[in-house]
């Protein structure tokens, strides 16, 4: 499943950091695709991508792709931080209930008004120097 991309003429304030755990979500976002793991002893899912599973002392893990789909969790404004961070102003992350069950934050492109418990899509943001996900609501048909 290939998510939506949208590309944003401007420089990532600051590199997601990529280890030998991480780099294959990274590098499956830059082709458009969302990767959780999954543990190969208890089955469990998780974000982000670690070393051992949190269920079970299982460190062995497969990836799977997801279908981006969720609702919106909560949304929060953050209103100060370092200048990096602040470059372009205030900015919106969003918790995201993935319909796998997974919960995590995502940049957050849209209304920062929007009601919890919206549908939401999870986007690929390609910047000119790196990728990062985000969340939107669900366009309208
Ligand atoms: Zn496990």
């Amino acid at each position: 499943m290939t998510l939506p991309i949208i590309y944003i003429d401007a420089e990532l304030p600051s590199m997601p950091r990529s280890s030998r755990t991480t780099q294959p979500f990274w590098q499956a976002l830059a082709e458009g695709r969302f990767l959780l793991q999954q543990c190969k002893g208890c089955g469990s899912l998780r974000f982000p991508p670690g070393a051992i599973c949190q269920s079970c002392p299982e460190s062995k893990a497969q990836w799977i792709d997801v279908c981006g789909k969720g609702t919106l969790y909560a949304l929060t404004t953050i209103h100060a931080g370092p200048p990096p961070l602040m470059r372009d102003g205030p900015y919106t992350r969003a918790i995201v209930d993935l319909d796998e069950g997974v919960r995590l934050i995502a940049e957050w492109h849209g209304d920062p008004e929007t009601p919890f418990d919206t549908a939401v899509e999870l986007i690929v943001s390609r910047y000119n120097n790196g990728c990062l996900f985000g969340a939107r609501s669900v366009p309208s048909k």
